[in-house]
């Protein structure tokens, strides 16, 4: 993994205006991960680009993700803080070139071979009308073959706690793609475990990053009449410098 340069950056956020978390992670790991192909990348099951994403932030923004939740209980503003590593459960040695194993479920005398979701999956889910829908789209794109004398031809067929056996033993076989945090409310202690999704919340952070990047080239190029480019690469302690001299 690489670090993009902040035209990069800026190339990314401009791209992904408007898309999904989904798309917006492909283009971010897109710049970064050189090593992979986009197909590469679109192909890798959710939880192991969580983890390339959360190493992504890692060398963006730091190791620790400050977070703010609200209690569900009181209401009370909570704030963590938790680093990139602790929520990763992939190793960063992990071989994401490597293609995926398919899985197996038998029950009610079928067994199911199937694969973990990945990025391409989730944009191709992005078209369907309603979760009822999503939900036979991925059954249909991730299982991989049915055997056995009650096997149905068509995935919808099959009986619907098999249906939902195999999304839950999807979920258990990539528990990096629903991280959840342990929380506890300093107001009532409550505990509770919410979601933690990287995709979003990077995409959050890099937004921000963006506009208080074009208004710091904005801030230079008035100033000193300096080219997009060149400000861009400046190194970010000497871009600081320069902000500070015209602020004087
Ligand atoms: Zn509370």
């Amino acid at each position: 993994m690489r670090t993009p340069t902040p035209a990069q950056l800026l190339q990314v956020w401009e791209r992904g205006g408007g898309q999904s978390a989904a798309a917006c992670s492909l283009l971010l790991l897109g710049t970064s991960c050189e090593e992979c192909s986009a197909e590469a990348i679109a192909a890798l099951p959710l939880g192991r680009r969580d983890a390339l994403l959360l190493q992504l932030r890692a060398r963006l923004f730091g190791a620790e993700i400050c977070g703010v939740a609200n209690c569900p209980q009181c209401a009370a503003s909570v704030e963590a803080t938790f680093r990139c590593d602790d929520l990763r459960l992939i190793p960063d040695d992990a071989d994401d070139a490597a293609p995926e194993a398919g899985h197996l479920l038998s029950s009610h005398g079928i067994q199911v071979c199937f694969r973990l979701p990945d990025s391409s999956d989730m944009l191709a889910l992005e078209t369907c009308a309603d979760s009822a829908a999503a939900r036979r789209l991925l059954l249909e794109r991730c299982v991989l073959a049915m055997h056995g004398a009650d096997a149905p031809c068509a995935v919808d067929a099959l009986p619907i706690e098999l249906q939902a056996g195999i999304a839950q033993a999807m979920a258990q076989a990539d528990p990096q793609a629903d991280v959840q945090l342990a929380l506890t409310c300093p107001n009532c202690a409550h505990r509770w475990q919410p979601a933690f999704d990287i995709a979003r919340f990077l995409w959050q952070e890099l937004h921000a990053w963006a506009l208080r990047m074009l208004r710091d080239v904005d801030t230079l190029a008035q100033a000193y009449h300096w080219h997009e480019a060149d400000i861009l690469a400046l190194s970010p302690r000497r871009r600081q410098a320069y902000l500070e001299l015209c602020m004087s």
